[in-house]
């Protein structure tokens, strides 16, 4: 079985958080990394309540400087100094991050060393195409037309080469390190007799989650959802307020859909909805669904594996 990531929403609101709804950060966890994908405010509590540790973090990207995506961010780096985190924590952005970052830090000097005069190590830079590549996934960057610089993320797990212990069985071969060359794609002679890649080993299919926050409705993002297992987007608007949702550079529910339907999306989270859809969001959904079947609202604290 391939090992699973899980996508956990710590928060799901629109620009101002609801009792049920908390600012917009979405937690990915995949082996040893915790990617948290902007930090709204109170991201820090919502960890707490998902009962995970804020600690495990390792990488925070943000899509764009607006507040409700990034005022979570001084509290958080002073629970993590205060949590004797001992990484250093790698901060991703577009264009300007570094410099926001340093204002953060020059308001909040007090936030990046505890009460042993520690100092919390921060690496920030920016982000842009494939800004992360390790040996199981990459992180890739695009950018997303919201008036102010603002990136779309692609988390990459790889299409990873596993032996077929079935085929060694059949075949009479010994499991061992005489096979670490034919996950490399080589050929092995194994007593007398040669055998290739596809002779003992299946390709398991690596999987794609794409996430896009604010912004216009922009067909070439298709380009970048392409065949995603989860596309994750702000969808702030219904059709009925498609001309408020072009004015304040944000989508409608519909925009949304299709851009999954267009990308062979096979799953849509919709999230970031205005307050007007508080007592009833279903109306997002349905609207979304009506063009997309596979769509679902992001609500917080709940989390999806795939
Ligand atoms: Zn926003
Ligand atoms: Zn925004």
């Amino acid at each position: 079985m391939p090992e699973k990531v899980k996508i956990t929403f710590l928060g799901t609101s629109g620009a101002v958080p609801t009792p049920e709804r908390n600012h917009p950060a979405i937690l990915i966890s995949f082996g040893k990394e915790n990617v948290l994908v902007d930090c709204g405010e109170g991201t820090q509590t919502q960890f707490r309540k998902a009962k995970i540790s804020a600690a495990k973090l390792t990488k925070l990207l943000i899509t764009h400087w607006h507040g409700d995506h990034v005022l979570g961010i001084p509290g958080l780096l002073q629970t993590l100094s205060f949590q004797d985190y001992n990484k250093i924590l790698r901060i991703y952005g577009p264009r300007g991050i570094e410099k926001e970052m340093d204002n953060v830090l020059k308001a909040f000097p007090s936030v990046v060393v505890n009460e042993m005069r520690n100092k919390l190590r921060l690496d920030v830079k920016e982000a842009s195409r494939k800004f992360i590549d390790e040996e199981d996934f990459f992180i890739e960057a695009f950018p997303v037309e919201h008036g102010i610089a603002s990136n779309g993320y692609c988390f990459v797990i790889k299409d990873k080469m596993r032996i077929d212990k079935n085929k060694l069985k059949k075949l009479g071969i010994k499991p061992g390190k005489h096979l670490a060359e034919i996950k490399k794609g080589k050929t092995i002679s194994y007593n007398g007799k040669r055998y290739s890649q596809k002779d003992l080993a299946f390709a398991e299919k690596g999987r794609k989650i794409c996430i896009v926050m604010d912004g216009i409705y922009e067909p070439g993002i298709v380009r970048y959802a392409k065949e995603s297992d989860a596309l994750i987007m702000e969808s702030a608007y219904t059709d009925e307020f498609a001309e408020l949702a072009k004015e304040h550079k944000h989508r409608t529910a519909k925009q949304c859909a299709e851009i999954a339907k267009k990308s062979d999306a096979k799953r849509l989270f919709l999230t970031h909805l205005t307050n007007r859809y508080d007592k009833n969001p279903e109306v997002v959904l349905n609207e979304a669904k009506k063009t997309f079947k596979n769509s679902f609202l992001a609500q917080d604290l709940k989390s999806f594996e795939i």
